[in-house]
């Protein structure tokens, strides 16, 4: 199997990449022998802390002999391999680990995520030996934690336009510049951090700086909406003097040690959210089943099974989603940076969703700091902003497809000549195309999913059909808008939002074929109702984008949002 193959990017181009997605990744059981044993001590550790947890929330602030402890349960140690003192988790046990503390807590599971899926990712990915001995031991017992120095005051989604600089004086870097809301800030002491270096190598670059450095100071304690326990500071550089030995990677190379860093971790981000809504599942169970109104207990009445059942529907989605995507890092796939993307859109969206709904199942009592629910809606609403906002990451989902389908489409026109002058002759001739792109479709891939089990067969309908129809999508939309596809967002955010469905629904499928084979089809009802549940908003969401390709609002809605920008302001009042 080619590994530097992407499940998606293949879909739009009308390939189904079977071999990628079945069957579905299963955890080796040494390291779920070993994961169980580690979720009991944390249990034993954490269980029952919910006041103390409450308190940090309300002060905003985490103990230090908290962190302390972290340090001890190795919660520092997960991705760190062995032979540095680490606990060398898989991806796939990583992100199951992530999703276990945030059950607990997540100001807990963010503190240890940043340090691991982000603040020391950098080295683990692209560290020299010397580097690697240099520092992972001390990474892995939290003498050092890690914090990832991306973000500044001018800079945040658009990454590349970062201010901080790298000079260079004789065989020395020297840094300068202010990071900001950095995680961990206050008390890493490893900082990776991304400065611009006018080099003819290029214009960012990576390096490790330490808390020791002279020149180095973190700001105060941020005051925030949410995981209001987790340090978030400013890392302010003044004069910090490296030698070529704090390079991370290569000169000039930084923003691909970024990219590289964030899609690396954002499993332990969808872990994390996979276990918020696990825990909201819970609450929201038990609530519903308490609470009595009208002589009986509410869970009792259709609006609120309505809610409960989509939860339970969404939180396997997402999960069979975020596994999927540790099962491609584990399995030594290259190229997943677009279906990491779409399980951090999509799982923390779901989490979003599922808490609203258990915060009203709860009425008044889910609206009262005694009860968890606020903090946990507070708390989870960063997670579609940072590493990444899910706007920008829809972008790329689906430019990262259309640049495909473009570089396809470019070859095909030098053989077809006029399609792209001739729109009625051209189009004919690109839906002709895709057809038979699928057609002829042959080695690894194939045009529809054939190793599902016969039983799901309804849903991998749905999955076929929707796919012959991504693969048109995609080349009417490039027809329509040609280059300019990078500025018409409303029309790429449906592509996105097509793709992201399709790629949970085919983890969906892959992931109840396993559990089929695994336990027998009588005993997986409930997880065939979820496939038909979800396989259902799937077929409703992609056929209704699908439709506004050349039927929408799009002009009417961005000469509204002007005219409100205009006036800064909405204009009416009845007053
Ligand atoms: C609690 C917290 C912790 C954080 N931790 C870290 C950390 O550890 N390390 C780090 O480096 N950073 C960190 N960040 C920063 C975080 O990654 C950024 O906030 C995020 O990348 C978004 O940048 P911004 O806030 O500047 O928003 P902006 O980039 O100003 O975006 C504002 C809005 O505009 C939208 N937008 C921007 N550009 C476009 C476009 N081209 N098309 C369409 N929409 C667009 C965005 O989606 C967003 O909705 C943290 C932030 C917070 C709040």
């Amino acid at each position: 199997m080619d590994k530097s193959t992407s499940f998606m990017r293949s879909l739009c181009l009308g390939e189904v990449v079977e071999e990628m997605i079945f069957p579905f990744p299963k955890m080796k059981a040494e390291e779920s022998e070993t994961l169980r044993a580690v979720f009991d001590s944390f249990d034993a550790w954490l269980k029952g802390r919910e006041k103390e947890f409450r308190e940090w929330d309300e002060k905003g602030h985490m103990p230090a002999e908290f962190v302390q402890q972290m340090r001890e349960f190795g919660l520092f140690s997960f991705v760190i391999p062995e032979t540095y003192g680490g606990m060398g988790l898989s991806s796939t046990a990583y992100s199951r680990t992530m999703q276990e503390l945030a059950k607990h807590e997540s100001s807990i599971a963010i503190t240890a995520g940043a340090h691991s899926s982000i603040g020391m990712r950098g080295l683990l990915l692209f560290g020299t030996d010397a580097q690697k001995q240099r520092y992972m031991p001390d990474l892995a017992t939290g003498k050092m934690i890690a914090a990832f120095c991306l973000t500044e005051p001018g800079s945040g989604s658009d990454a590349a336009s970062i201010k901080t600089t790298a000079t260079r004086q004789g065989d020395k870097w020297i840094l300068n510049g202010d990071k900001l809301w950095i995680t961990n800030g206050g008390i890493a002491d490893f900082f990776t951090v991304f400065a611009k270096t006018d080099t003819k190598e290029g214009k960012m670059t990576a390096f490790i700086v330490t808390r020791d450095m002279p020149g180095v100071k973190t700001g105060p304690h941020e005051d925030k909406m949410g995981i209001r326990a987790s340090s978030t500071t400013t890392v302010l550089m003044e004069n910090v003097t490296v030698g070529d030995e704090h390079v991370l990677g290569e000169v000039g190379k930084g923003f691909k040690v970024a990219m590289a860093v964030l899609n690396s971790g954002r499993t332990g981000l969808g872990g994390g959210s996979v276990g918020g809504m696990k825990k909201a599942i819970e609450l929201a169970t038990k609530q519903a089943k308490q609470r009595v109104q009208f002589g009986q207990p509410i869970s009792e009445f259709g609006l609120v099974k309505q809610k409960l059942g989509h939860m339970v529907v969404e939180c396997f989605a997402a999960e069979s989603t975020v596994s999927m995507v540790a099962g491609f890092v584990d399995q030594g796939y290259k190229d997943y940076a677009v279906e990491a993307a779409i399980s951090k859109v999509f799982s923390t969206e779901a989490l979003w969703r599922t808490l609203d709904e258990a915060l009203q199942i709860a009425g008044g009592n889910g609206f009262m700091r005694e009860f968890p629910y606020e903090r946990m809606m507070r708390d989870c609403r960063i997670n579609r902003i940072f590493e990444g906002t899910n706007d920008i990451l829809r972008l790329f989902i689906a430019l990262t497809a259309m640049n495909d389908v473009g570089h396809q489409l470019k070859e095909l026109s030098s053989s077809l000549g006029n399609v792209f002058t001739d729109p009625i002759k051209g189009f004919g001739l690109l839906s002709e195309y895709a057809r038979r792109r699928m057609a002829n479709a042959t080695g690894v891939g194939s045009d529809t999913i054939t190793k599902a089990n016969p039983e799901l067969k309804a849903a991998t309908a749905i999955f076929n059909e929707a796919t012959r129809e991504l693969a048109t999508f995609a080349d009417k939309l490039l027809r329509k808008h040609g280059k300019k596809i990078i500025d018409r967002q409303f029309a790429t955010r449906r592509l996105a939002d097509v793709m992201i469905d399709l790629f949970a629904l085919a983890c969906t499928i892959s992931r109840v074929t396993a559990l089929i084979e695994e336990k027998g089809s009588a005993a997986c009802t409930e997880e065939k109702q979820i496939l038909t549940v979800f396989s259902g908003q799937v077929r409703r969401r992609t056929s209704s984008n699908f439709g506004k390709i050349d039927e929408n609002d799009d002009e009417l809605i961005k000469s509204l949002a002007d005219a409100a920008v205009e006036k800064e302001g909405y204009r009416w009042d009845t007053l």
